[in-house]
């Protein structure tokens, strides 16, 4: 039987405990919500004061060159770029991910418009911001395209075929937290003659990724989730070296074209990421993404994931046998393989008993149906934290606590 002193020996031995202090996290709650928003690092208010202080109060405009506030967007590109498997100048922090799924989809479709392929391949239970965006896009270009909805990881596979323009799909799911096998995917789909998007919002600085290993096509994802980069701040998108000389998208905007201050009437793309770009980007909020990147630069994925899948391990045995008399279902996979960095635990009740453990500070979410949603995020959340949540859990369940709290906040309302 694991013990709560088992788990403090655990965050004494954990190589990644020092990292802890880089962040702000009250003393009164157990976050386990880092991966719909990542805690803040410290660094980020003193970040903060610099932009609005310095450089925007005094510096004014000329802060876009002298404080780098033009180049920023590929600046951070590149300091994210070793964490999903990118090269120098492959990466943009720019726009949400909604926006840059929107152009890599277009430039997809458009690459692939000549094989006459008609279908894109994705699953029902994408994140809905996704599905979204592709009818979207392609209700308005109205040549045809077709979404193919499958249910089950299980049955990707089988649904790429010879008429598959674009295979879209989210890495880590945001709701049973899921993880794909980036490569085989990848491989498969480009075997069948498809094009390969990834959704990294679930992933990146929470799983090893490596893009350019796998050879993937386009990839898009978050910074505000396990990048701690802030609320709403900027998302990234990946064109590889090899499809920038032809990835068009129609977001054209003047942060794009080759020559943005020669004002000229008619759009030249620049040639290399810089063509990901739409137009002026909210400064202060992309400027301190730097800060939750940087915590990155003093540990590295393998270490990250290690330790991730250590918590979520913990985690589910921990669930399992002191809350085993409840109706509680594993719904994340406990194939550590097929894992991300949260544990999704369904209970007929489940909104109740959620908002019965945020009233004791244990945040988490929930999402339909049924649906508690605990993140572990390793940059911060110690072994004992997944401990003292679980002890907080048994004790609702045993007590009937969630009977007695109907209303409260559940986080039903945030973006995931
Ligand atoms: C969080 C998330 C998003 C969020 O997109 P926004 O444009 O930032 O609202 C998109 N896709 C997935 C898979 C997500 O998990």
């Amino acid at each position: 039987m694991i013990t709560r002193a088992d788990c403090l020996a655990l965050d004494r031995a954990d190589p990644l405990a020092p990292l802890r202090e880089r962040f702000i996290l009250p003393d009164d709650v157990i976050y386990l919500d880092g991966n719909s928003l990542g805690a803040r690092p410290k660094a980020a208010l003193e970040r903060a004061r610099q932009v609005i202080g310095q450089e925007w109060g005094i510096d004014l405009i000329r802060s876009w060159n002298h404080a780098g506030w033009f180049e920023m967007p590929l600046r951070l590109g590149n300091l994210l770029a070793p964490l999903i498997g990118a090269a120098e100048g492959e990466v943009a922090v720019t726009d949400s991910t909604s926006i840059n799924l929107f152009k890599v989809l277009a430039a997809a479709l458009q690459l692939q418009a000549p094989t006459g392929r008609r279908v894109i391949v994705t699953e029902r239970g994408n994140f809905p911001s996704d599905l979204y965006i592709a009818e979207g896009l392609t209700a308005w270009l109205d040549r045809g395209y077709r979404m193919r909805l499958v249910d089950s990881p299980a049955e990707l596979h089988a649904a790429i075929d010879d008429e598959t323009a674009v295979v879209m799909l989210t890495h880590v799911n945001y709701r049973t937290g899921h993880l794909h096998d980036l490569q085989a995917l990848t491989r498969h789909a480009q075997a069948q003659g498809a094009m390969m998007i990834w959704d990294l919002a679930h992933s990146a600085g929470a799983v090893e990724v490596d893009l350019g290993a796998a050879n993937a096509d386009f990839a898009v994802g978050c910074t505000y989730k396990y990048l701690n980069g802030g609320p709403g701040a900027p998302a990234f998108v990946w064109v590889p070296r090899r499809h920038q000389a032809h990835f068009t998208q129609p977001l054209s905007g003047w942060w794009a074209h080759a020559a943005p201050f020669a004002m000229a009437p008619s759009f030249d793309a620049d040639a290399g990421i810089r063509r990901a770009l739409c137009g002026t980007q909210p400064v202060v909020s992309l400027a301190l993404i730097e800060c939750g990147l940087d915590v990155f630069a003093d540990t590295d994925m393998a270490s990250i994931r290690r330790k991730s899948l250590g918590l979520t391990n913990l985690f589910i045995e921990l669930v399992d046998t002191r809350c085993a008399d409840h109706p509680l279902t594993l719904v994340t996979p406990r194939q550590p393989a097929e894992r991300g960095s949260h544990v999704s635990i369904a209970h007929p009740q489940g909104l109740a008993v959620m908002r019965a453990l945020i009233a004791r500070g244990v945040i988490g979410d929930y999402r339909e149906p049924a649906i508690m949603r605990f993140g572990f995020t390793p940059l911060y959340t110690r072994f004992v934290d997944a401990w003292d949540a679980v002890a907080v859990l048994r004790d609702i369940l045993d007590n009937g606590l969630h009977d007695v709290a109907t209303t409260g906040d559940d986080h039903r309302s945030v973006v995931t």
